[in-house]
């Protein structure tokens, strides 16, 4: 029997265990921001039982563990993280329509634009508002992804997570609070499944409103440079991008990190910036915006490895 220093390594001698697992992955690879530092263990789990496997290990070996999607909402440290970053892989990745119902069921690795791009080939309404937005089934429902006025967790009717304190659970969609970029989910529950309930409407009128939003995201953000979307969430009552553009911060630039002059709201990576570059800015934005408007802006990002507000 081969001898590992972790004991996460003799899953890969386990004939059960399906997936893969490598030491010292950048996470830079594995960010749309292209920043981050190692990943002490980069593990895909194709199977439910080996994802199960894997955080009961972790747990057992006191190493900390993550499940991400496609990191289009992450920083993490340029120090990377010192445990196991998890994607969900093949058998997580697939789709079944019910056209009876009007409902899809995905798995949580499915790319949220195959969903979308799903619902219109079978004429159902709803998700029109998410055609852009990168990412996976398992992170829009954890962070509830949207727009101003919809979101994701309007056509939940079902969720199914795993965690290793409650096993696997199937929740009603309606049992969840739907926050603004959150939901009720506990933080360790892993998110393997979710089941969409839409309208059927009018094809045409479904690609008029996908076409539209693609068109405002295109004239509003800058999609060709590597950011995590919006940084911050809007105030009640107002947009962090109008309260930044006010102070005039638009295309103020740290190390590779910049603000950017499209969006404020944007802070991309404009070549080679690292997670501190990105930080700074974060915090520069927040003092000025609380000297200037008393308001504090809180992070949509979410961070990993760093221990700052809302850090995993
Ligand atoms: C150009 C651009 C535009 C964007 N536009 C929008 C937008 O319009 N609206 C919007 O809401 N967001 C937007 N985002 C942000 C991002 O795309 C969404 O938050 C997306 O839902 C994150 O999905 P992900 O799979 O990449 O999750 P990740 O970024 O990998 O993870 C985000 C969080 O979810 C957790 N997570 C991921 N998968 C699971 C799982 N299976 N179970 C439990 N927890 C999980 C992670 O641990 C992490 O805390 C944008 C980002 C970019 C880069």
């Amino acid at each position: 029997m081969a001898q590992h220093s972790f004991p996460l390594q003799s899953l890969l001698h386990d004939p059960l265990f399906e997936g893969d697992i490598v030491a010292n992955e950048p996470m830079s690879r594995h960010t749309t921001y292209r920043i981050g530092g190692p990943a002490h263990f980069f593990v895909r789990v194709d199977t439910l039982s080996s994802l199960k496997r894997t955080c009961a290990i972790c747990d057992e070996s006191r190493m900390p563990w993550v499940v991400i999607g496609r990191g289009s909402n992450l920083l993490v440290s340029d120090e990377g993280f010192p445990g196991a970053v998890i994607i969900l892989g093949r058998d997580f990745r697939t789709m079944i329509t019910d056209d009876e119902r009007h409902r899809f069921v995905a798995g949580a690795g499915v790319l949220l634009s195959a969903v979308v791009q799903k619902a219109f080939q079978e004429s159902l309404a709803g998700l029109e508002f998410a055609v852009g937005t990168p990412g996976t089934m398992g992170g829009a429902v954890r962070m509830n992804a949207g727009s101003a006025k919809e979101w994701i967790g309007k056509l939940v009717s079902t969720v199914t997570t795993v965690s290793p304190e409650k096993g696997l659970m199937k929740y009603r969609g309606s049992d969840i609070e739907w926050g603004y970029r959150s939901s009720s989910l506990a933080g360790e529950e892993v998110v393997v499944e979710c089941e969409l309930s839409m309208e059927p409407s009018d094809p045409v009128f479904i690609h008029a409103k996908m076409e539209a939003s693609l068109k405002r995201r295109k004239s509003s953000q800058p999609l060709d440079e590597p950011s995590c979307g919006s940084v911050f969430k809007n105030p009640v009552g107002t947009s962090a991008g109008a309260l930044i553009d006010g102070l005039g911060l638009k295309g103020t630039r740290i190390g590779g990190a910049c603000i950017s002059p499209k969006h404020a709201n944007f802070i991309v990576n404009v070549g080679g910036a690292t997670a501190s570059d990105v930080l700074q800015l974060i915090h520069l934005i927040q003092s000025r915006v609380k000297e200037a408007y008393g308001i504090e802006l809180a992070p949509e990002v979410r961070f990993l490895g760093l221990s700052t507000a809302g850090a995993e």
